[in-house]
């Protein structure tokens, strides 16, 4: 398949790793927005929010929970940060396999652009 994010995880294209377990893989975006700037993604190839089924409610959580635990690690948690998942053009996705963007270190405002 030709998915640049499932080529990460297979590591056909090398990327800069700063978690893995057996569901999900967490690296640093190639364009950071924020001083941290992590996508976290399923193992499982599903392109869109709008692919997710029933079965992968487990692995969003685990989605959540991951940027969650990289945040605490990163020493952002408490002070906040931001999690944003685009889908489909409109959103803004730019790439067909579902990511979390988990940015930290500056202040984001609200409504985004
Ligand atoms: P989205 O626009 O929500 O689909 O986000 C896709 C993100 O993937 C963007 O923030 C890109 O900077 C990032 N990205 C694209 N190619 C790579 C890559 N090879 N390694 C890491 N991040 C990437
Ligand atoms: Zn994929």
């Amino acid at each position: 398949m030709d998915c640049l994010f499932c080529k990460i995880i297979k590591r056909e294209i090398p990327a800069d790793i700063v978690y893995e377990d057996e569901h999900v893989l967490a690296f640093n975006d190639i364009n950071p927005q924020a001083p941290t700037h992590i996508l976290i993604i399923p193992k499982q190839h599903i392109a869109t929010l709008n692919d997710i089924e029933e079965a992968d409610l487990a692995l969003i959580g685990r989605l959540q929970y991951t940027a969650a635990r990289l945040a605490k690690e990163r020493g952002f948690a408490e002070e906040g940060y931001r999690v944003v998942m685009n889908c489909n053009d409109q959103g803004g996705q730019t790439v067909y396999h579902i990511h979390m963007h988990l940015m930290g270190g500056r202040r984001f405002t609200w409504p985004a652009g």
